[in-house]
C-alpha cells in the first residue's frame, strides 16, 4: 500500500522509505527494500546506498521506542555523556542495542535542535530536555508502563523567548509565536496574516517585490548571509518551463534552534513568505524541507498548508491574480550535510544528499535541473513584514552592514538559554548579561563558539564585538545562524573541539577526499592530544590540514574546520600545550573514546 501511494511520483523515495520504516516497526527489512527497488526500477545496491546515507533509517531491527541522546557541542558541555551513561545503566544496553523486551533502542544524535533545554534526548518524536538522572529514570519508567506522549498534543517550543524592548517594540519574526494557536489560520488572519500576500499579488509586480527585498538589505539568515533580493534577481528573469522555491528548514547546524520556534509557533508566517518568494521569481511549486527530528514542525506545517489551500492562498489562480502555486512539505532523514542547498536539492529528488559541484548554482540549475531559489526559514519569515511596511522601515533596524532584525540564540553555560528577537547589532556581552541572565552559577566566562559548530571561537577580549556579519568576521568569528554557545572556565577547549571534529568526520558525505580524509585526520589528531599522547607539531598539522581542506573541499562542511581549529589553537594555545606537556587534560575533562566509529 505504501509503495502504491508513492509509485510514479517524482522524487518520493525518501518519503516512501520513511513511511515504509514506520510501517515495519522502525526498521527497513531486506525484503521490503527489495520490493521498493523493484517498484522503483532501481538497483538494490543503489537503494542501500540511499538508506545507509541517512542516519534515521535502520537496516536492523529496532525497538518500539528509539531513544536518541543529543551529542551536539551544547549538550556535550552540559553533560550529554552523563545522560548517555545513565541510559546505559537504566536500560541495560549499549549504543545501537535493543532491550530484550523489544521496547527500547539506544542511539546518539548529532543534534536534536533543542539547545535551550540541553542536555536532551528524544524518544521517537518527543524531546525531553534539562535531563537529570531522576528525570531520565521517571521518563523511561513511564514509557515502560505504556504512558507515552503524543507529540501532536504538545504545545511546542516551550523555551524562553525575549525581545529587545528598548529599541524594538514590534515583533517581526516571532509575531504571534506563543500567542496564537499555530494550528488556526483564523488566528493568523486576525493578526494581519496574508495581508502581505494580498498586497504583493494585487498591487505589486514580481519585479517590484524583488526590488523591495533588495532595498531592505535582508541577508540570508541560514548562515551564509547572502543578500536575499540579489539571489531572487538572478532567477526572476530566467526563462524556464518550471521554477521552484525551497525553504531550507533543515536547521542542522548544532547550536541552532530558532527556525523551530517559527515553524511550531506560527507556521503560516513562513508559508506566506514562501508564496511571496514563489511569486517574485515565477515559481510554480515550493518545497519546505524540514529536518527529520522536527516532527511537530512538520505536523504544524502540513496542517497550515492544508488550511492555506482551503482559504485560496495556495492552488490555482491565488486571490484571482492568475498566479498558481502550491507547497509540499518534505522530511529529511538525519543528514547534516543536507542543510547545504545543493545536497538538500539532491535529497528532495530522492537521492543521497551529496552536495553538487558548483557552478551551476541552484538559481540557474537546481531542482530537476530547473532554476531554484533556496531560502532559510527565518529569511522567509522576514518577507511579509518587508512587503507590508516597506524596505525603509526594515532598514531602520540593525546596522549599515546588516539591516533588520535577527533571532539570536544563546545557549551553554548561561542562566537563561533562549532565543531573542532583536535588531542586528547586539554585542555578545549584552546577549549574555541582558538575555542569558549571566554566567550559570557565577562561573566566569572562558570562550564562545560563534554562529554554530562551523565557526570560530571568541574569548573574553571579544565580548564587546557587535554581532553583525562584518564585525563578527573581522574578529575571526561569524554571525552564522545567530547562535552563541557560551562556555565557562571549567570547559576544556580540547574536549569541545574534539566533540565538534567528531561531528564533522561523522557528517562528511565522503564525496571529496580532502574532507573525507581531512576530517578523520583532524579527529584522530585531537583525540591523541586529548588522551595525553600528542606532540606540539600536532597543532601545526591540524592547522595545515584544516587549511588545505578549506582550499580544496567541495562544500562548506569541508571548508569550515579551519575557523574553529585556527581560532582555538591561536587563542587558547596554552591549554592545548598543557595536554601535550603534562600528558593529561589539565581540567580532568577529556575522557577516552566512548563512541563507536561509523
Ligand atoms: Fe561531502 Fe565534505 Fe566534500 Fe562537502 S566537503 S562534498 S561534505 S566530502
Amino acid at each position: 500500500q505504501v509503495i502504491e501511494k508513492y509509485r510514479g511520483r517524482k522524487g518520493t523515495l525518501l518519503p516512501l522509505l520513511t513511511e515504509a520504516q514506520a510501517v515495519c516497526g522502525n526498521w527497513l527489512p531486506a525484503n521490503v527494500l527489495a520490493l521498493i527497488a523493484d517498484a522503483y526500477d532501481v538497483h538494490l545496491s543503489y537503494l542501500y546506498g540511499i538508506a545507509t546515507f541517512y542516519t534515521m533509517f535502520s537496516l536492523k531491527p529496532r525497538g518500539r521506542f528509539i531513544v536518541r541522546v543529543c551529542e551536539s557541542p551544547t549538550c556535550h558541555v552540559l553533560g550529554a555523556e552523563t545522560v548517555f551513561d545513565v541510559l546505559v545503566d537504566v536500560l541495560g544496553i549499549e549504543e545501537g542495542e535493543t532491550t530484550p523486551d523489544g521496547l527500547f533502542t539506544l542511539e546518539r544524535s548529532s543534534c536534536l535542535g533543542v539547545c535551550e533545554v540541553a542536555p536532551a534526548m528524544q524518544i521517537n518524536e518527543v524531546v525531553f530536555g534539562n535531563l537529570t538522572r531522576d528525570k531520565i529514570v521517571q521518563v523511561i519508567d513511564r514509557y515502560r508502563k505504556g504512558q507515552t506522549v503524543d507529540f501532536r498534543k504538545l504545545s511546542g517550543s516551550g523555551g524562553r523567548v525575549s525581545r529587545d524592548l528598548d529599541v524594538h517594540r514590534e515583533l517581526v519574526l516571532l509575531h504571534g509565536v506563543g500567542e496564537i494557536d499555530p494550528e488556526s489560520i483564523d488566528d493568523y488572519l486576525r493578526i494581519g496574516g496574508y495581508e502581505a500576500l494580498k498586497k504583493a499579488l494585487t498591487a505589486m509586480t514580481p519585479e517590484t517585490v524583488v526590488e523591495e527585498v533588495k532595498e531592505s538589505g535582508l541577508r540570508g539568515r541560514g548562515g551564509a548571509g547572502f543578500p536575499t533580493g540579489l539571489k531572487w534577481s538572478f532567477t526572476l528573469p530566467l526563462k524556464a518551463r518550471e521554477k521552484y522555491v525551497i525553504c531550507n528548514a533543515d536547521e542542522g547546524e548544532p547550536g541552532t534552534f530558532k527556525d523551530r520556534y517559527i515553524m511550531e509557533g506560527n507556521p503560516h508566517r513562513l508559508i506566506e513568505g514562501l508564496i511571496i518568494a514563489g511569486y517574485a521569481v515565477g515559481a510554480c511549486t515550493g518545497y519546505i524541507y524540514v529536518r527529520g527530528e522536527y516532527a511537530l514542525s512538520m505536523h504544524r506545517l502540513q496542517k497550515a498548508v492544508e488550511a492555506a489551500r482551503e482559504k485560496g492562498f495556495l492552488g490555482k489562480n491565488i486571490l484571482g491574480s492568475g498566479f498558481d502555486f502550491d507547497i509540499e512539505v518534505r522530511a529529511g532523514a538525519g543528514a547534516y550535510v543536507c542543510g547545504e542547498e545543493t545536497a538538500l536539492i539532491e535529497s528532495i529528488e530522492g537521492l543521497r544528499g551529496n552536495p553538487r559541484v558548483k557552478p551551476p548554482f541552484p538559481g540557474v540549475r537546481g531542482l530537476w535541473q530547473n532554476p531554484t531559489v533556496v531560502n532559510n526559514v527565518e529569511t522567509l519569515a522576514n518577507i511579509p513584514a518587508i512587503i507590508v511596511r516597506g524596505p525603509a522601515w526594515y532598514r531602520s533596524f540593525g546596522t549599515e552592514d546588516s539591516p533588520g532584525v535577527k533571532l539570536y540564540q544563546i545557549c551553554g553555560h548561561v542562566n537563561h538559554p533562549q532565543i531573542v528577537e532583536a535588531p542586528l547589532g547586539l554585542t555578545l556581552r549584552e546577549l549574555i548579561e541582558r538575555y542569558g541572565g549571566g554566567m550559570r552559577d557565577g562561573v566566569p566566562f572562558k570562550m564562545c563558539q560563534t554562529g554554530g559548530a562551523s565557526f570560530g571561537f571568541f574569548t573574553a577580549e571579544h565580548l564587546d564585538t557587535v554581532m553583525d556579519y562584518a564585525s563578527m568576521q573581522k574578529k575571526g568569528g561569524a554571525l552564522g545562524s545567530g547562535t552563541m554557545l557560551v562556555m565557562n572556565e571549567k570547559t576544556c577547549v580540547v574536549d569541545v573541539v574534539r566533540n565538534i571534529l567528531y561531528f564533522f568526520q561523522h557528517e562528511s558525505c565522503g564525496f571529496c577526499a580532502p574532507c573525507r580524509r581531512g576530517t578523520r585526520v583532524l579527529y584522530d589528531t585531537i583525540t591523541r592530544i586529548a588522551l595525553g599522547d600528542g606532540r606540539e607539531s600536532d597543532l601545526d598539522l591540524m592547522i595545515e590540514v584544516a587549511h588545505t581542506m578549506s582550499a580544496t573541499a567541495n562544500c562548506a562542511l569541508g571548508m569550515s574546520p579551519i575557523f574553529f581549529v585556527r581560532t582555538t589553537i591561536e587563542r587558547l594555545r596554552d591549554e592545548y600545550l598543557a595536554h601535550i606537556t603534562d600528558r593529561k587534560c589539565p581540567l580532568g575533562v577529556c575522557r577516552p573514546e566512548s563512541r563507536k566509529h561509523p
